[in-house]
């Protein structure tokens, strides 16, 4: 069994992928290429986001927009502390001082409790609070209610780092539509994944569009020899693109009604033997992950070991938080009780979840989790 069946999945759209791959190469255009605006219009059509940027991954996708705020030294950016390491990697990267925020027990998404905690104690600092990075943790939409009315009374930017996100909703509102800017990863195992590296930036907001698409490009101006700020080389392949648009298909036809189908198989089976994963009334999950959360008295390691020795692939998102990292162990921080995240981490247990799953397969995961304890 595969943790995440990539090679079922392309199987399945083999035709249409190779044609696509097949005509980039013969066309010769491998850099912005057609397909990649027509992906981006595609993307902005299903996102409702006005704009789509293109880019080379979620974590510069995430710095880009960072650049764009001009966020920088002595700003402060909330970000949960049960997260991928690059939400919080890029604050740094930009000189700027991440604040890790504790997480919703439910959700594993950031708690507004404690994020308005957070943004009163750093009130109190030489910080200046600017940016609220929230993450759709595992496929569902962190409480962008709560967190739009937050960052209103506090006049802070929200950033949507919507690298698990993409496909999630808030009463059909969908993921890329939410704050002042979000973004996505085209990493191979997410939701929606390239044959590469890739990402997205979605805003509705023309200047900062405008800004980000020279940023992408070493802060090109009008004139193409003439730079008008610091920016990367940070752009979508052509060939990533071409693969996109056929996943993309796949993944309004069917693999999202497919994955939740998925998940709905394991809730049923294990509801009430572990912790599953609570997905709000009104949220839809794009699944990113399928996470559970183990008994206390039980050993994640070991418990991993022995569904390993029956077969089945697991994995540990996140074994470290964020405030635990050792590159962030000279940051200077504020106290914040962070008790949440620190046992999510110690108890997450991560299943073989993908939209090409069956049944049985979900059957036999569950039958071991059942033998086991
Ligand atoms: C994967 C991921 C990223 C980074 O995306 P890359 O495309 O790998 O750079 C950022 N944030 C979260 C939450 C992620 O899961």
């Amino acid at each position: 069994m595969e943790f995440r069946d990539l090679k079922k999945q392309y199987q399945a759209l083999k035709e249409d992928i190779d044609q696509k791959v097949l005509a980039v190469m013969d066309a010769g255009n491998y850099i912005n290429g057609p397909e990649v605006g027509e992906l981006e219009q595609q993307l902005s059509d299903y996102t409702g986001a006005k704009h789509t940027i293109g880019c080379a991954n979620g974590t510069d996708a995430l710095q880009l927009v960072l650049m764009a705020w001009d966020i920088g030294e002595g700003d402060a950016v909330f970000v949960p502390n049960f997260t991928f390491f690059s939400s919080a990697e890029v604050v740094a990267a930009v000189g700027a001082t991440p604040i890790f925020v504790d997480t919703d027990p439910d959700t594993f998404n950031i708690s507004s409790k404690s994020l308005i905690e957070a943004i009163d104690k750093v009130k109190e600092t030489k910080l200046q609070p600017k940016v609220v990075m929230s993450v759709d943790l595992f496929g569902q939409p962190a409480d962008y209610n709560e967190l739009e009315k937050i960052c209103a009374e506090h006049n802070l930017l929200l950033l949507d780092d919507g690298a698990q996100g993409f496909g999630g909703a808030i009463n059909g509102k969908r993921i890329g539509s939410f704050g002042d800017a979000s973004t996505t990863s085209f990493f191979p195992a997410k939701p929606l994944g390239c044959y590469g590296d890739g990402g997205a930036i979605f805003t509705d907001n023309d200047e900062l569009a405008g800004k980000l698409r020279s940023l992408a490009v070493h802060g090109k101006g009008t004139d193409k020899y003439d730079n008008v700020a610091i920016g990367m080389n940070s752009r979508l392949d052509t060939v990533q693109a071409a693969i996109l648009q056929v996943k993309l298909k796949a993944f309004i036809d069917y693999e999202l009604n497919d994955v939740n189908e998925v998940a709905g198989w394991y809730t049923e089976r294990l509801e009430g033997i572990v912790k599953t994963p609570i997905v709000k009334e009104g949220y839809t999950s794009s699944w990113a992950q399928y996470s559970i959360l183990l008994p206390r008295d039980i050993s994640q390691s070991e418990f991993q070991k022995k569904l390993q020795d029956k077969g089945i692939p697991t994995n540990i998102y996140y074994p470290k938080t964020m405030f635990e990292q050792t590159a962030f162990k000279d940051l200077i921080s504020i106290e914040l009780d962070l008790s949440v995240s620190l046992e999510q981490s110690k108890r997450i247990l991560a299943l073989p979840i993908h939209p090409y799953m069956t049944e049985e397969q979900v059957e036999k995961v569950t039958n071991a989790i059942k033998e086991i304890l």
